[in-house]
């Protein structure tokens, strides 16, 4: 029998307490043994090792609850444990772990697929295809473009992230960490300006229509349009640093491609799932892409990730060409329904506009305050703030960015960190998160510049 779950409570108080340092004596203990038992190469934002979580807390193994402004990299936005995933990954657990969709499928992922076809952007006919991670969704996202076009050609911007396996590697742009000393990268990827306002050389007035006109460039000097695949795009950018492009950016970029017969690839895996206040980042400009991949936000944790496109796209390729062994899992399925179910029925979308009604206002007298702040950007519950030094100079500040971070987390509020300059303080707080929880994670973040300037 599977326990009766409350749908409605958060079994984590929702309340800070730092209790010991942080990280404390516990967390310190289980970091020697790490260091022993897992490779260097993955590292950790902040060494505090978590007991549970819930709502937007972390408990750690000291028993210090932290802010998340986090959420796991934009993955549990539904909450930690969200009682309705819960409830549908132990009804899951109970039945089946896993048969193998390749082998003999399931209605989850079905199901799933579905739910993907009818929220991703644009009504027409639609399929999807299920992974394990978001680098597996951009490699299959990429097979599928190449395989439906006959070209070879991919297109990505500066400052993009699309993940950590080969391909993904080489439509990344920053090296380090991602890259360095992991080529050679596979061919055929390019690699076009990003329409970044703060720091268009000319100006963020001449930002969308110059940029749009070197990426043109680029695409028919280097490559022809007719050997150009696809186009692959963040409509915010994530690790790259929450770059949000200028109005009508997208839009050009989108109708350019449909006219060459180039597939538009949205990687929504970070601004998916209602995270920038809508399902997908690409409505709020009308931008329908060809494939779209998701991840992070879809499965409330779970490990799981997709592409979805157009039908005659996605069906192009022959059986058996596309598939893995755990992709689509049955309890990742399920805690995808839990997970959709929840943002649809408690309103996540809003949610996300809330928090960035809450947050931006505050954010913006910080940027007046102190002029290291250069910038703050983003959309939703997808916020950032990007650090220069003083004096309006626009210097990347990478070093400050750091001070403040670790200020955050020896107060018990997690902030991520991002940007090609590692100059940018992200916030991803989860979107059920509560006002006096996001209000408190300010107060921290105004403390922790106060100490740091
Ligand atoms: C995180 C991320 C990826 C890679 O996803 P993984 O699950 O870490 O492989 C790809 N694209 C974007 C935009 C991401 O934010």
């Amino acid at each position: 029998m599977v326990a009766a779950y409350d749908a409605g409570v958060i079994p984590v108080e929702q309340r800070r307490l730092v209790r010991t340092e942080i990280p404390g004596p516990r967390s310190q203990e289980l970091h020697r043994r790490r260091t022993q038992a897992v490779a260097a190469g993955i590292a950790s934002a902040l060494p505090v090792y978590v007991e549970r979580a819930g709502g937007g807390i972390l408990v750690d193994v000291d028993g210090n609850r932290l802010i998340d402004f986090g959420s796991g990299i934009a993955v549990t936005s539904v909450g930690n444990s969200a009682p309705r995933v819960v409830q549908a990954v132990r009804a899951q657990a109970e039945h089946f772990t896993h048969t193998c969709f390749m082998v003999a499928p399931y209605e989850g992922y079905v199901a799933v697929a579905e739910k993907l076809n009818e929220l991703t952007p644009g009504s027409h006919d639609k399929m999807s295809a299920l992974f394990n991670s978001g680098a597996e969704a951009v490699e299959n996202a990429v097979k599928l473009a190449r395989y439906h076009t006959g070209r070879q050609a991919i297109v990505a911007f500066d400052h993009a992230y699309h993940g950590r396996t080969a391909m993904a590697m080489a439509l990344t742009a920053k090296a380090m960490p991602y890259k360095y000393r992991f080529g050679p990268f596979p061919g055929e990827v390019y690699r076009a300006p990003m329409a970044y306002p703060y720091r268009w050389p000319t100006g963020a007035d001449n930002c969308a229509d110059e940029a749009f006109d070197l990426f043109t460039s680029m695409v028919h000097t280097q490559i022809g349009e007719d050997s150009t695949a696809a186009v692959i795009v963040e409509p915010i950018q994530g690790e790259g640093g929450f770059i949000v492009p200028p109005p009508g950016f997208l839009t050009r970029i989108s109708e350019w491609c449909s006219h060459h017969g180039i597939l538009l690839i949205a990687d929504e895996i970070q601004t998916g799932f209602c995270r920038t206040g809508d399902w997908f980042a690409c409505n709020h400009e009308g931008v329908v892409p060809d494939l779209i991949t998701t991840a992070k936000g879809i499965a409330g944790g779970l490990p799981l990730a997709a592409v979805t496109g157009r039908a005659e796209v996605m069906s192009s390729v022959h059986p058996g060409g596309l598939g893995g062994t755990f992709g689509g899992n049955p309890l990742a399925c399920s805690a995808a329904l839990g997970t959709i179910e929840t943002m649809e029925s408690d309103n996540l979308c809003g949610a996300a506009r809330h928090i960035e009604s809450q947050m931006v206002p505050r954010l913006a007298r910080l940027r007046d305050a102190y002029d290291v702040v250069g910038e703050v950007r983003g959309r939703g519950a997808m916020l950032a703030m990007e650090l220069v030094e003083k004096g309006g100079t626009k210097k990347p500040d990478g070093a400050l960015t750091a001070r403040i971070a670790r200020e955050c987390h020896r107060e018990g509020l997690v902030v991520l960190t991002a940007g090609t300059y590692g100059n940018v303080l992200r916030f991803l707080p989860p979107l059920v998160i509560g006002d006096d929880l996001l209000a408190e994670g300010i107060d921290i973040l105004e403390a922790a510049f106060a100490a740091s300037t």
